[in-house]
């Protein structure tokens, strides 16, 4: 042990080498990141609202993933890009040996949510466009900010051990990762985090959203002509909705925790024409994995009595399937202590002002931002889910809210997507970024906490007696095609909104 180091731990004693860190001897490594984050508040907004006019829907985030790949690498990770399939997913590394930590995000919007920020009535940059109605662009931010930010303090003060950070395209279908973690992308992590903007800055533990799977459902009949010869045809698009009709009559003998929605994506074309093909989209919800199987098992038996029904026959194609999450108390608790370390943005006039507005336009109660961090809970199960939840099951986890969004506002609003590229977002973003490597660190240098959350992990799921095996079929593959289509016929009109800044970390 070095007596002459005035940190505790010898790995944390800086490195004469590198340039800065002998300057820097008495700062430690938190403040160290802390600092690197808020001197590169610009950059860290560049990022977030670059990707908010990239505006790109799940699986089709080339522009945003490119970015981000770009920075990455800048600020000396190294990059593998499409990962398990995924063309806008990606795996930056920095570090290496243990521990490792990982933190993954989103980064996809929301159709039609196109809107202009910081204006406080309806108005589209690009009528019918997508757009960022629930923040997913400032969750980038903030994973880009702290990758930086740890980046810093583990070259300045030798801190071993590996970061990896994912990006997770199509959240919003909820897709990407449980792929990740049924390819093992997960095996040699100790500890994830993910990144969600929200208007609080809050962790919770415990059990929290719904266990999905998602399905679409073709149907094949034969067309014909529908005022002439309607006998001769075989219609595809009642099969579906008979599909839905029996599903809704089944509906009020399925548990209460159940929650499934449908849209039929394809119909028919005109009604002279029978039409001999069609497709409806479900996503079957429930609170466990086993249920949300049992509610799929069913809607089998529903197509196939559609088919009976009408003649038809069908496909069934899995598009995602994730576990509810079930995140780990020992690491909240960590995030917590940085969560009031850092405390809540220190907010203007002028966001306080266009809170109240937002609020006044959404008429939700005017209440501004909130000024103070949320108490740590245990969490309450809901019935959203989310594509983190698989990897809550394979390594100790906690999701970090940060305050990028107004409170009160609807995510997949219009309204919600009026502060996401403000200096409301902006803030959030770098406050975000802090908790997150806050985290980080606590984690990397105090191997006892990665002991304790992994016995949290074994002693909860024995107790509940769960044994993790995945809900997405081992044959799935990614689908590349997913809003291909409906991007396309926006992406040219957005281009003139790109704002093409150059980003340089420093
Ligand atoms: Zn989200």
């Amino acid at each position: 042990m070095n007596k002459i180091c005035p940190l505790s731990v010898v790995d944390l004693c800086p490195d004469p080498t590198v340039p800065g860190s002998v300057a820097n001897a008495q700062m430690n490594p938190k403040d160290m990141a802390f600092q690197a984050i808020e001197r590169n508040m610009e950059e860290i907004a560049k990022v977030g609202d670059s990707i908010f006019y990239f505006a790109e829907l799940g699986m089709q985030e080339i522009e945003t993933s490119k970015l981000l790949v770009q920075v990455l690498r800048d600020i000396g990770y190294k990059v593998e890009t499409g990962i398990s399939g995924f063309a806008t997913g990606f795996l930056a590394t920095y570090g290496s040996g243990k521990p490792v930590i990982a933190v993954h995000t989103e980064y996809d919007a929301l159709p039609r949510g196109s809107q202009t920020p910081g204006v406080v009535e309806r108005r589209e940059l690009v009528p019918g466009a997508p757009g960022h109605a629930e923040g997913h662009n400032t969750n980038a931010a903030v994973l880009v900010g702290a990758a930086f930010g740890i980046r810093e303090a583990m070259n300045k003060h030798r801190i071993k051990g590996t970061v990896k950070l994912f990006g997770a395209p199509a959240e919003e279908q909820l897709v990407s990762r449980p792929f990740y973690v049924r390819d093992g992308y997960f095996k040699d992590v100790d500890t994830a985090f993910h990144v969600h903007v929200g208007d609080q800055l809050s962790v919770v533990y415990g059990l929290k959203s719904s266990a999905l799977i998602s399905v679409e459902y073709e149907f094949f009949g034969k067309s014909a002509h529908a005022g002439n010869n309607p006998w001769t045809g075989i219609n595809a698009a009642d099969a579906a909705k008979l599909m839905d009709t029996g599903w809704d009559v089944l509906r009020k003998h399925l548990p209460l925790t159940q929650r499934s929605h449908s849209v039929i994506t394809d119909g028919g074309i005109q009604p002279n024409v029978v039409p001999d093909y069609a497709k409806i989209w479900w996503y079957f919800r429930d609170a466990s994995a086993k249920s949300a199987n049992d509610l799929f098992s069913k809607a089998k038996k529903m197509a196939q009595g559609a088919c009976l029904m009408t003649g038809t026959t069908y496909k069934e194609t899995v598009m995602a399937a994730c576990w509810p999450n079930w995140d780990n108390r020992i690491v909240a608790e960590v995030v917590q202590s940085n969560i009031e370390l850092v405390g809540m943005p220190k907010w203007s006039e002028e966001d306080q002002v266009l809170a109240k507005q937002v609020q006044k336009a959404a008429r939700i109660k005017e209440v501004g931002l909130k000024t103070e961090v949320t108490p740590l809970t245990l969490a309450k199960q809901g019935g959203g889910s989310s594509d983190s939840g698989d990897i809550t099951y394979v390594v100790p986890h906690a999701r970090i809210n940060f305050p990028a969004n107004i409170s009160g506002t609807e995510p997949h609003n219009w309204t919600a997507g009026i502060a996401t590229a403000t200096s409301i977002a902006h803030k959030g973003e770098v406050t975000g970024a802090k908790v997150l490597v806050g985290s980080m660190l606590d984690l990397m240098t105090k191997p006892e906490q990665l002991i304790k959350a992994k016995e949290w992990f074994d002693q909860e799921l024995a107790e509940a007696g769960i044994v993790y095996t995945p809900l997405l079929p081992p044959e799935t593959k990614p689908p590349l095609k997913l809003n291909l289509e409906e991007m396309e016929k926006y992406r040219d009109q957005l281009k003139k909104f790109y704002i093409n800044v150059p980003i340089q970390f420093k």
